[in-house]
């Protein structure tokens, strides 16, 4: 009963605070067990609105949440868009002084905090731990939990403090932890580090529809990269490279072809990067490069592309940065260039890393993966979601590059069976060079020492180059005819569905020609739909209240993405709200926010209308 009354009241503070009706399907359930008290584990989507699940039940409960947060800038987003929204949040971290400290404390203490937002690292003080004791603690949250496993891509030791903490506190309150990623071992490092042996676990599908996917193989990346910011010139984007000095040479590309480009990395300055990451939150930058030192800390919900100029050296870190794409819902392209270079990097740089053996290989085999996934014929998407674990029935998601090829599919059977058969004749003892060599027949001084020009594959491709040979193999590996061992020296081996093909019960295809990256549709039409932003130099009123709000929120000192985001700002151009109380039917439009900015941007839409009776560009809405 008490759980139905808490559900009511939690429904109409999402109302109020937040301007929704509804929790999305996947947040009901992990509301529900934490309003009940029972402990969460929730592994959800960049997008998915996990911040929402533990704000809620904040909210409805009579004490204090403490939620933990792996970055200060991190949590200064939140706590700013909560502040914004009139919810009692606040924060410690390192950047305070004493006395905001002191004040905050105070707060806390008085009950006028409902969220406070830390660093884990703050555990490590006797005398904070002794403070936060003393708190009516009623909900612990442990943000981006995958921090806590080594297994993920982001160990941080100082969640390993929060199991111990939990532990020691007089009365144990409920936890909820949540993360975008994590595979079934740091899942179980999540549950087993926090003392969470009877949590509910809700995973939510890992697909984001509103994303497309590509993989661009192209030797002249910096072209790609320029052209495809400059077609998109009204929009936000971040490009991804795996060095600092990538990092700069691509800043360097973009600037030079007038684009106002910042860029992000470890070696700059505190002050630098905090003015770089302002400057893209504000808007006031197109499009950020930056390694992967930047992201985690920014909400920006209006990125409208992810470009990465290199392969990155996971899955998780992929899939992550990428996920930096769209999470207002509205489409959003990732793109990832490859090359061939990249693998070599990473190879090096991971047997560089002087880690255990062990670790050595899982980090290898991660590697693979990426290499598999940027080889991949079949659905992307499809591939990534299986790589977290969830199979999905459908056979084509018509959004990504594999899907959306128009390329012919070229039957590559003849040069399978030659490759295949290379590695069992050499009995699986060598590496894609070598089996190149073999068979397009170069007589090299290993391969006659060794007698292999006797082989009868020997020479059988004499015609393809030792490029296209090396990338069928790639591609043989990545749809699982082929294995490639981990280590300094891998080696092929074949594998059941490669004997198949030897056999001559099945064809092997490959599709040949230019990727088409799928383009955002952008339909002209009346009005425009939730999922569809306007694109670049529609110049209507869409650019108009985008404007807007840009200025409110330079003046407000806001990132403009806190006081709405696109979607709002397409629903009034759809609904064209004339009063208070439409504006505030609006999804997404909570009273706090109708309060600050209702009437500002009612007079916004008016403004347009005049324009519109003189202007002759209004054809364009
Ligand atoms: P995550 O932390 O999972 O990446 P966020 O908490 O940032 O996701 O939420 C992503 C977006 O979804 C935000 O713009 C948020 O306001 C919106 N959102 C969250 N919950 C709902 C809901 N119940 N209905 C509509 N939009 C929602």
């Amino acid at each position: 009963m008490e759980a139905i009354n808490s559900r009511d009241r939690a429904l109409q503070l999402l109302q109020t605070y937040f301007g929704y009706t509804s929790f999305r399907p996947a947040q009901e359930a992990p509301v529900e067990s934490l309003l009940k008290n029972e402990d969460v584990v929730a592994i959800m989507p960049t997008g998915a609105g996990k911040s929402i699940c533990f704000q809620i039940p904040a909210l409805c409960k009579s004490g204090l949440t403490v939620v933990f947060s792996p970055l200060i800038s991190l949590m200064k987003d939140q706590v700013d868009g909560l502040v914004d929204q009139n919810i009692p949040a606040a924060l410690i971290n390192s950047t305070l002084t004493q006395t905001e400290f002191n004040k905050t404390m105070y707060d806390v203490r008085s009950g006028n905090i409902k969220l406070l937002y830390i660093a884990p690292e703050r555990l490590g003080s006797n005398f904070f731990c002794n403070v936060l004791r003393s708190m009516p603690i009623s909900q612990v949250i442990v943000d981006e939990a995958h921090c806590i496993s080594q297994w993920g891509h982001d160990f941080r030791p100082s969640y390993r403090l929060i199991g111990d903490w939990l532990a020691s506190l007089p009365k144990r309150p409920v936890v909820g932890a949540f993360t975008a990623t994590a595979t079934k071992a740091v899942e179980n490092d999540i549950k087993t580090l926090l003392g969470l042996n009877h949590a509910n676990v809700y995973v939510t599908g890992f697909d984001r529809p509103n994303l497309s996917f590509s993989v661009v193989r192209t030797p002249k990346r910096m072209d790609y990269v320029v052209d495809y910011v400059r077609r998109h010139s009204h929009e936000n984007g971040i490009i991804y490279c795996s060095t600092r000095k990538d990092v700069e040479r691509v800043y360097d590309n973009l600037t030079r072809a007038g684009i106002q480009t910042g860029y992000y990395h470890a070696g700059l300055s505190d002050e630098m990067r905090k003015d770089m990451q302002n400057k893209y939150a504000f808007d006031q930058l197109q499009v950020m490069v930056a390694t992967n030192a930047f992201g985690m800390g920014i909400d920006k919900s209006n990125v409208r592309y992810v470009l990465h100029y290199q392969m990155p050296r996971n899955m998780e870190s992929y899939y992550q940065e990428a996920g930096r794409a769209g999470r207002d819902g509205a489409p959003a392209e990732c793109i990832l260039l490859y090359s061939g270079q990249d693998v070599r990097v990473h190879k090096y740089l991971i047997e560089q890393g002087h880690l255990e053996p062990q670790r050595e290989q899982v980090e290898l085999r991660k590697l693979q993966s990426m290499i598999d996934y940027c080889f991949c014929s079949t659905c992307l998407r499809k591939y990534m979601l299986a790589y977290f674990g969830e199979i999905v029935p459908w056979l084509e998601c018509s959004n990504c590059s594999s899907c959306n090829t128009k390329g012919e599919r070229v039957n590559v059977t003849k040069e399978a069976k030659a490759i295949f058969r290379a590695i069992i004749a050499t009995e699986e003892r060598y590496g894609a060079s070598m089996i190149s060599s073999i068979v397009r027949g170069e007589r090299t001084d290993r391969i006659t020492r060794a007698g292999l020009d006797a082989l009868t594959v020997f020479g059988y491709l004499s015609d393809v180059g030792d490029k296209e040979i090396k990338g069928l193999i790639q591609q043989f590996v990545a749809s699982g005819y082929l294995r490639s061992s981990m280590g300094k020296y891998p080696v092929l081996s074949v594998t059941a569905g490669a004997e198949e093909v030897l056999a001559g019960h099945k064809e092997v295809e490959e599709i040949r020609q230019e990727v088409i990256v799928p383009s955002r549709k952008t339909k002209k039409s009346a009005s425009i739909s939730r999922s569809e932003v306007p694109r670049s130099g529609s110049g209507g009123l869409f650019e108009h209240l985008r404007q807007h709000r840009k200025q409110l929120a330079s003046q407000l000192g806001v990132p403009p993405y806190i006081i709405f985001p696109d979607t709002v700002l397409i629903d009034l151009v759809n609904i064209r709200p004339k009063t208070l109380g439409e504006f505030g039917n609006i999804k997404g439009v909570g009273e706090a926010k109708l309060k600050k900015y209702g009437l500002s941007f009612l007079e916004a839409i008016s403004q347009y209308k005049g324009c519109l009776l003189y202007t002759s560009d209004a054809a364009d809405e």
